[in-house]
């Protein structure tokens, strides 16, 4: 048998039902590996081991009752630090937040909990889910777990190293611009992006509220599955939440008859690694091997979508922001006038990427502005939403990289903004458009990791995963 902390939840679950193994020993081996590991990958900002083994102990007493809650019950999972668990420390990998304890629990934590999921700790992320590296987490950066030269990739770079080192058996991530999916793809692990309104923001501390959305990071697609359909469902405390056909999920044998869109020039086009394209290549042989059927299309406004989302997020980002203020929570620095004491904490709260950030937003939104920038992205916005009801009218899926790069060297991009914010070109309009999008590791060659994204219509996750685990069973008989 693997290592327990190696196992995949599907894996976890049949043993758990065996009776081969407890909850406290999956517990326990997640851990220790973290014990083992963490000091060099900094995955984790906090590590809650006793209520970890208090909360397995209980799922094993469920279990011995012949109570089991489903299953996620007894399996040990890691959270993002923009999640709130009540009682808990919560900073969004911010200085701002230090110190500040939850007073409520996010739905989706609170949606593990209930489903009985042991959570081992809150896992690291760049500052406010700002960036594509963690390199911009004010409390250090996490190392890529194949060479810690690298970077993990981000937002979520602590969530994907954490499932990626088998520090944990699944973890939460959130996705405003492709911070699930594209940590996913450079760590080698599975990352979903749920359909805008599948799951409850309510809890999460947020970044750009019309584009944030949670989701699964796992080791294979069904465990995402899994985690999906426990953190779905309309909540009242989230008025974007939507009652839309909850997911279930149903998985076929192969591709036949499904239509799968091949928008070819985005990652023929400069800047994206030879490496990604060879990968991409051949993942899209897969695609047809399993049956698919590929129809060359244009990704819907490639390019705008990157110009679209850098001026929309950034206003929502402004608004969103100005809570911090050092008066309500966290960290204060006293200064008079009382203006002095906004203007002193958040100048030594916030980091230079927030700052950026929050001076490009409030600028974009400034009248006489705000026409030229914040209204017209909106109107684009609406385009890029109609392309791709445009383009699935005729395709049920649409497959592109998840990532122009694999993961790259800290500092690399740290100081070239537009070089960071282009590591999004694939993943924004998914967001702007608010489908859902998976990113699966291609063939693994113990070379850096390749994630291909599927894109799949609003609230069509059930045929998304489907066909991501054809893909996935197919890249490992192709090799
Ligand atoms: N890398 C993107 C950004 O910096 C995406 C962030 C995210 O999805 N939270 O904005």
């Amino acid at each position: 048998m693997k290592p327990l902390n190696e196992l995949t939840i599907v894996e976890a679950r049949e043993l758990l039902d065996k009776g081969e193994v407890t909850s406290r020993q999956l517990t326990e081996a997640c851990l220790q590996q973290i014990k083992s590991l963490d000091g060099a990958l900094h995955a984790y900002l906090e590590v809650y081991e006793e209520d970890a083994l208090a909360a397995a102990n209980r799922a094993d007493d469920r279990r011995a009752e012949g109570s089991v809650l489903g299953p996620l019950d007894g399996i040990p999972v890691a959270i993002k630090d923009n999640m709130l668990l009540q009682g808990k420390s919560s900073t969004a990998g911010s200085k701002i937040l230090q110190g500040y304890t939850a007073t409520y629990d996010s739905t989706v934590v609170k949606k593990l909990v209930d489903a009985g999921s042991v959570i081992l700790g809150r896992v690291n992320m760049d500052e406010f889910a700002m960036g594509s590296s963690t390199e911009r987490s004010a409390y250090g950066p996490t190392k890529h777990p194949r060479d810690p030269e690298r970077v993990p990739g981000g937002s979520s770079g602590g969530s994907a190293v954490a499932v990626a080192a088998d520090m944990c058996l699944g973890a939460l991530g959130s996705d405003t611009g492709g911070s699930i999916r594209q940590p996913a793809s450079l760590c080698g692990i599975v990352g979903l992006k749920p359909t805008y309104g599948r799951v409850s923001r309510y809890g999460l501390i947020a970044m750009a509220s019309s584009l944030d959305q949670i989701g699964p990071m796992t080791k294979c697609v069904e465990d995402s599955a899994i985690m999906l359909e426990a953190i779905q469902g309309q909540d009242k405390n989230d008025q974007t939440s939507s009652d839309e056909a909850y997911f279930k999920p149903f998985w076929k044998k192969s591709l036949q008859g499904v239509k799968i869109g091949l928008p070819k020039q985005a990652w023929t086009s400069q800047g994206v690694e030879d490496r990604v394209k060879e990968k991409t290549e051949a993942a899209v042989a897969a695609l047809k091997s399993a049956g698919a059927d590929l129809v060359e299309i244009d990704l819907p406004y490639a390019d705008e979508a990157l110009a679209v989302y850098y001026i929309l997020m950034p206003c929502e980002v402004s608004a969103n922001l100005s809570r911090f203020d050092g008066m309500r929570y966290g960290l204060r620095k006293q200064g008079l006038p009382l203006f002095e004491t906004y203007a002193q904490s958040r100048a030594e709260g916030f980091g230079d990427e927030v700052m950026r950030r929050v001076l490009l937003g409030a600028f974009a939104l400034s009248s006489g502005y705000i026409d030229a920038y914040y209204v017209r992205a909106k109107k684009v916005q609406t385009l890029i939403r109609q392309a791709y009801e445009h383009a699935f009218q005729n395709v049920d899926l649409i497959v592109t990289p998840t990532s122009p790069t694999t993961a790259f060297k800290f500092g690399e991009k740290m100081n070239d903004p537009i070089a960071m914010y282009l590591e999004d070109v694939f993943t924004v309009s998914v967001n702007v458009a608010g489908v859902p999008a998976i990113s699966i590791p291609c063939e693994d060659d113990g070379g850096m990791p390749v994630g291909i994204q599927l894109i799949g219509k609003w609230f069509d996750e059930a045929t998304l995963l489907s066909a991501a685990r054809v893909l996935e069973a197919q890249l490992k008989t192709d090799n």
